[in-house]
């Protein structure tokens, strides 16, 4: 008779399980893909498939995790630790406490280029530049090459940096890149291509790395005979969550990990695919099995455990009308619950104040504001409702909108780090310098020059420099800065280089004081990391993200409210949540220039964004709303209509209602008129 299975496997449904044990035995484990709907548990399956084999002897040192977010990854590891602590108690614990190589593929993929970077020629101390860093090194090579100076039609920084992106990140020729996604450059590849040999050959001067570099050198890495190999020995199971959203690169890194696929686990979900905009592929997650001979084993799970019956018969329906068949059946055992909401209000004022109200009245109920969530297509749409959060006192923490290292002085601070820690990274040098009055463009370059001489040659270049008169009195205290990189340990370091700012921060600043304080904050984050190349890193490559509280970091112990772009909500729950314009318009938003691939992946937003939610969901609808300077047709107010994805026979699943504001003055206490089509009235007249 077999032994009772322990709790922890017990618990999972049989398909969950097998995807748990598939491969447990001895020899390495033969390639597996789980495949299955929102809901149904592949990040939990996961999580318990890393305890499972940990459990079982695999060391959690030789496992590699990447998940979507660092924070997904964290979630994960907390939960293989609660896993483990149940079946071994404290020892299972310290166990879990060895699964250090978790984390995002470009976080990764740092930690492991800083440590083979003598190997493939990299300085160790690169520095990495985010987005706009990146789009600032091509502005400055753009001009130096003198593209697109005197006429115009040759592509925006943010374009030629997109441009090369996705030709990088979904290994696509540039031509076939321009010809599908950019068509009215086409005529400008030998120019593109002109500027990006030099793009790449600035980065590898300065020593800095872009987000795609981190992918890409990984990727030429595990390319090469013997230093892929070792890079492959290191990990003995390497586990992806979210798998339709990598890109071919990552696709071509999993390979060079493993090319036989031993190890190999892959989770994901091709109706939840969103991040088509940025190269990622989802052919990835539907190809994955014929990689491999013999092919990947494949689970499909079909219990969704998260949500309602009312709330996933809704969000089916959405999914139900894509173009492309998605092959699963979700169905829940949660019988009981309100069908969604369907609300229509005046406009986004009327939004705001239908949102605080509901949530509110959640709250009395017993629904805590974490529990909570308000989600929207773009950032800038939750602006009305952070208004209306803040003025009625209401805690909010937002993600995926604008960063706390958004903000201009906090980015200056990072800057001066950044050049301490790389003298030649010149992005980094031109903003620092910036901060220096009277010093120019050509100031600017004999000052970088200096800082890239070759070892003690620094002092002597910047003692021969001749600084303009109003720059003199500033010239020494940056001089000796970028002479002592190392005079106070991390992260007091922080503090000196704070220190520096101070003057500048009162200068360019009239409100210095709220400003001041978030850098403070920004010294409280740098205790929690190990060296100022750690904090760097860590910080460029997923950074905190803005609150209502202003110190910009979230106080973890308060009760606050959820706001979040559907993009960063992926893979989230909640028990109640909300999704803001949901208009045509918003979603699919780009009506004009929507391409058919385009709007299905607007479809499958929604539906993510409707499956976040466990006991309700609201869809709001404005019937105006503010259009953000889209498309060149700036700013203005538009009349809306409900989203082409809810259509007439999906009505039935949902409760409809309008909501109007009470008892405030003015246009917006008039009561609810019903629509008539009057039209119709004036052809019955003559029936
Ligand atoms: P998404 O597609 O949104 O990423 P998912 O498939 O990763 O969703 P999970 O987040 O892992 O789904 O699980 C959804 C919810 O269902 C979680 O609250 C999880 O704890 C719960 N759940 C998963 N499996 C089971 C199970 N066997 N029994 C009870 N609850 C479960
Ligand atoms: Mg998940």
């Amino acid at each position: 008779e077999p032994a009772p299975l322990p709790d922890y496997l017990a618990r999972l449904n049989p398909a969950q399980r097998e995807a748990v044990l598939h491969g447990d035995g001895p020899g390495a484990a033969a390639p597996l893909l789980v495949i299955a709907g929102a809901g149904s548990g592949k990040t939990n399956t996961l999580a318990h498939r890393v305890a499972h084999l940990m459990l079982k002897g695999a060391d959690p040192r030789r496992m590699l995790i990447m998940t979507f977010s660092r924070r997904a990854a964290q979630e994960m590891t907390a939960r293989v630790e609660r896993i483990a602590r149940e079946v071994l108690g404290a020892e299972g614990a310290a166990l879990a406490g060895g699964l250090d190589w978790a984390g995002t593929f470009h976080g990764m993929g740092a930690r492991l280029l800083r440590e083979y970077a003598p190997l493939v020629g990299l300085d160790e101390a690169f520095t990495i530049h985010d987005r706009e860093d990146s789009a600032d090194l091509m502005n400055l090579l753009r001009h130096e090459l003198g593209f697109g100076l005197a006429e115009a039609r040759f592509p925006s920084k943010s374009a030629c940096l997109a441009i090369y992106s996705r030709s990088v990140n979904a290994q696509a020729p540039l031509d076939g890149v321009l010809a599908e996604g950019f068509p009215k450059f086409r005529n400008r590849e030998a120019e593109l291509r002109r500027l990006f040999a030099a793009y790449v050959e600035a980065k590898q001067d300065q020593g800095v790395l872009d987000y795609d570099d981190l992918l890409l050198y990984w990727r030429a890495m595990v390319g090469e005979a013997g230093l892929g190999a070792e890079i492959g020995a290191r990990f003995d199971h390497v586990l992806v969550d979210e798998y339709q959203d990598t890109n071919r690169l990552q696709a071509a890194i999993l390979l060079g990990l493993s090319p036989q696929g031993r190890g190999l686990t892959v989770v994901g979900d091709d109706a939840q695919a969103i991040y088509a905009f940025r190269a990622a592929e989802v052919r990835n997650i539907l190809d994955f099995p014929g990689l491999f001979t013999p092919r990947a084993r494949v689970v499909t799970l079909e219990q969704n455990y998260r949500s309602t019956a009312p709330v996933l018969a809704a969000a089916n329906a959405v999914i139900g009308e894509a173009r492309e068949r998605f092959s699963k059946t979700l169905w829940t055992a949660r019988g009981e619950g309100a069908r969604p909401g369907l609300v229509t209000v005046h406009d986004e004022a009327a939004q705001a104040g239908y949102i605080c109200r509901a949530v509110l009245e959640a709250r009395e109920e017993g629904t805590a504001l974490k529990d909570q969530a308000v989600l929207f297509r773009t950032s800038s749409h939750s602006g009305p409702l952070e208004v209306e959060l803040t003025r009625r006192n209401i805690p909010f923490v937002k993600f995926g909108g604008l960063k706390f290292l958004d903000s201009a002085h906090v980015k200056d601070l990072l800057a001066v780090l950044r050049l301490r820690e790389n003298p030649r990274d010149r992005v980094a040098g031109f903003r620092v310098l910036r901060l220096i009055p009277g010093i120019g463009t050509a100031t600017a370059r004999a000052v970088l020059d200096a800082l890239a001489a070759p070892g003690a040659g620094v002092a002597e270049a910047l003692g021969a420099l001749r600084v303009p008169a109003r720059a003199a009195p500033f010239w020494p205290a940056f001089r000796d800065m970028m002479l002592n990189p190392a005079e106070a340990p991390w992260p007091a370091e922080l503090e000196a280089v704070r220190l520096w700012y101070e003057p500048h921060l009162e200068r360019l600043h009239e409100d210095a004081e709220t400003r001041r304080s978030d850098l403070l904050q920004l010294g409280q984050i740098a205790a929690g990391h190990g060296s100022r190349s750690a904090f760097l890193t860590d910080l460029t490559l997923d950074p905190p993200d803005a609150t209502s509280d202003e110190s910009g970091v979230p106080l973890l112990d308060d009760d606050y409210l959820v706001l979040s772009t559907i993009h960063s909500a992926k893979g989230r729950e909640w028990r109640n949540v909300f999704v803001l314009n949901v208009v045509d318009g918003c979603m699919p938003s780009d009506l004009g220039t929507g391409t058919t691939a385009g709007i299905e992946e607007e479809r499958r937003l929604l539906y993510v964004a409707m499956t976040r939610a466990r006991d309700a969901l609201h869809l709001v609808t404005p019937l105006r709303f503010y259009t953000h300077g889209q498309r060149a047709r700036g700013d203005r107010h538009v009349y809306a209509a409900r989203s082409r994805f809810l259509t007439e026979a999906m009505l039935p699943l949902f409760e409809r209602f309008a909501w109007t504001p009470q008892g405030t003055a003015g246009a917006a206490a008039r009561p609810a008129v019903q629509p008539v089509d009057l039209r119709a009235r004036m052809k019955d007249m003559w029936r």
